[in-house]
């Protein structure tokens, strides 16, 4: 009868072992089962082994896992972070670069009405023809290209001569 009880005993409070993580204990609605199976962990040695080996196995699978899921995590994080940082400073520039083209469009057209209109107005006064005051509105629209070219190119030569000058 004894026997029975006490194996009743250890069947229990090895159910209770495998049925309840340490932390199920606290959420688990039942403080009897809780004290009766501390109480019994107190006087049986192999129901203590036996919870102690089951704690040892779950905290061994629970570390390794997480170990890998921490940095894999962190590395994902990272790198998504990242490429958002990239992507946002890429659509940043983008449309910094098409307002600036805009407003550049923009003003490069209003200038140029205005230059018409000027060389024709000037026209009109010097009583000039007309084929003479659209050469000159040309002129004056290629002219900065062309200086700018120009001191390109002039700049390339310098470059060149001053590296040959270097190597030489
Ligand atoms: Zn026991």
């Amino acid at each position: 009868m004894n026997i029975i009880a006490n194996g009743d005993a250890h069947a229990r409070a090895r159910k209770l072992i495998a049925l309840a993580g340490p932390e199920q204990f606290s959420a688990a609605d039942q403080p009897s089962s809780v004290a009766w199976l501390a109480a019994h962990l107190e006087t049986c040695a192999a129901c203590r082994t036996v919870a102690e080996n089951i704690a040892g196995t779950i905290h061994g699978l629970c570390a390794i896992p997480i170990a890998a899921e921490r940095s894999l995590v962190s590395t994902t994080q990272m790198r998504v972070r990242r490429r958002a940082l990239e992507l946002r400073r890429h659509r940043e520039r983008v449309w910094l670069v098409s307002i600036s083209c805009s407003v550049v469009t923009l003003c490069a057209l209003l200038s140029t009405a205005a230059l018409w209109r000027g060389f024709a107005w000037l026209g009109a006064r010097a009583q000039l023809a007309s084929s003479v005051w659209q050469l000159g509105f040309l002129v004056f629209c290629v002219m900065p290209a062309l200086v700018a070219a120009i001191l390109l190119l002039a700049k390339d030569t310098h470059l060149a001569d001053h590296t040959g000058s270097y190597q030489g």
